[in-house]
């Protein structure tokens, strides 16, 4: 996580300045218990095109060792990752049922 923010931050400050509220793609405030679901990739059908990765608010997804990995210190549920894959990959978990297994 650390390694992502400090490459968007290197990325916002080669952009132009900008006047007004700029949005950070980047959340290093820790998610805690309130998270409702949580997006769980099934990898047998994840094409690794890395959509989701772009479309997360927070920067929490990443690919590492050849897989797509979902932070969830940091994710907060939001449910874009999975409206966003193309292959639909993404299931979008009650946090009781995950509790449930152990995840
Ligand atoms: S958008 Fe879907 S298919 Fe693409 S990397 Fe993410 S989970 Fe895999
Ligand atoms: S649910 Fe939201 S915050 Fe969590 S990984 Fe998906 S897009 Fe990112």
């Amino acid at each position: 996580m650390q390694k992502l923010v400090q490459q968007r931050l290197k990325k916002l400050e080669a952009m132009p300045k900008l006047i007004g509220p700029v949005s950070v793609k980047v959340s290093d405030v820790p998610t805690g218990t309130w998270r409702y679901r949580r997006p769980v990739i099934r990898h047998g059908d994840c094409v690794k095109c890395g959509i989701c990765a772009e479309y997360c608010p927070c920067g929490v997804i990443e690919k590492t060792e050849g897989k797509m990995v979902i932070d969830y210190t940091y994710c907060k549920g939001c449910g874009i990752c999975t409206t966003e894959c193309p292959k639909k990959a993404i299931d979008f978990v009650l946090e009781s049922e995950c509790n449930k297994e152990g995840d």
